[in-house]
């Protein structure tokens, strides 16, 4: 953490203003924006894609502050704010709008308004664990989700049991799994997120082995907000969340108007699967 993208000095044409001279003349506003966001995904794969585009993001100021006049400055930076955080990778924003011509009837150098905002996401999360003990190993990672740094959990499913699936399908053999499902509103983007729950993971002894193999603990993120992507290090909506009943069921319960991004209602995805996983007792 600690990446930033700052874009210095944007100049453009708006009406915003308290005098109705402002609204008919008009005036040069000066924008200055800093974003912070995980940039070490592009840096890996130098793709353009991975990282906000600076270029369209001075566009999109500049459309901004010639859109419809408002009276304050503060009331424009928010509407950049909102429309920089609409980037979910984006953490947080420091918008700074100048106003070099403002009716200011003594000389002055220049006046400026800066807010900081950071976006609120809603994300659902899935653990599960089928070694070691798996009740005590699902209620320390709550506790650790809900302890992370502006992270707030807004609901927690009912814990359910259910047979262990492997590469070759269901493996009664194997531990049966405890699964949850964590509703939680978060300041954080995604990426930082999954290393959050991935570091929660490391934490309560996960080893990574073969594919769907045993483990102490696994975070999987179900849903991020509305957002869909197909990067490799984090798919969304999860892509096998809509035919697993040890996330839906557990979901279900959590929020019975859920809904899987791009997918549906949980409700009707999960409604043939209420006997694949059976409701364990509170501890
Ligand atoms: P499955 O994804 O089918 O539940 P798994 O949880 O066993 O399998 P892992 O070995 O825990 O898979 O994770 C493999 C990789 O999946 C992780 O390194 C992570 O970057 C990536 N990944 C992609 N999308 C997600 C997601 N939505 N939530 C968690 N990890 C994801
Ligand atoms: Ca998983
Ligand atoms: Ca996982």
């Amino acid at each position: 953490m600690g990446d930033r993208i700052e874009l210095v000095g944007v100049r453009a044409f708006g009406r915003h203003g308290v005098y109705a001279h402002e609204r008919e003349q008009g005036q040069e506003f000066v924008v200055d924006v800093v974003l912070h966001l995980s940039l070490a995904s592009a840096a890996a794969t130098d793709d353009v894609a991975d990282t906000v585009h600076y270029g369209e993001l001075a566009e999109r100021i500049v459309a901004l502050v010639g859109a419809e006049p408002v009276a304050l400055i503060e009331t424009l930076a928010q509407r950049i704010a909102d429309d920089v955080l609409s980037d979910v990778r984006v953490n947080s924003v420091d918008v700074t709008v100048h106003k070099p011509s403002a009716p200011i009837t003594v000389p002055f150098g220049d006046v400026s308004v800066r807010i900081s905002r950071a976006g609120l996401h809603t994300a659902v999360i899935a653990s599960g664990s089928n070694l070691g003990d798996r009740a005590a190993t699902l209620e320390s990672a709550l506790r650790a989700i809900a302890a992370t740094p502006a992270l707030s959990v807004l609901a927690e499913s009912p814990v359910v049991e259910s047979a262990a699936h492997t590469l070759d399908g269901v493996d009664e053999d194997k531990p049966a799994y405890l699964n949850q499902v964590v509703i939680v509103r978060t300041e954080l983007g995604a990426a930082d997120l999954l290393a959050r729950l991935q570091q929660i993971e490391l934490e309560h002894g996960r080893a990574r082995a073969e594919r769907w193999g045993d483990r102490t603990l696994d975070l999987d993120i179900v849903s991020f907000d509305s957002v869909i992507s197909d990067d490799p290090d984090l798919r969304l909506p999860h892509p096998r969340a809509h035919e697993r009943a040890f996330v839906l069921v557990p979901w279900l319960l959590a929020d019975p108007e859920a809904e899987l991004p791009g997918v549906g209602r949980v409700d009707a995805l999960a409604a043939s699967m209420a006997d694949q996983v059976t409701e364990v007792d509170a501890r």
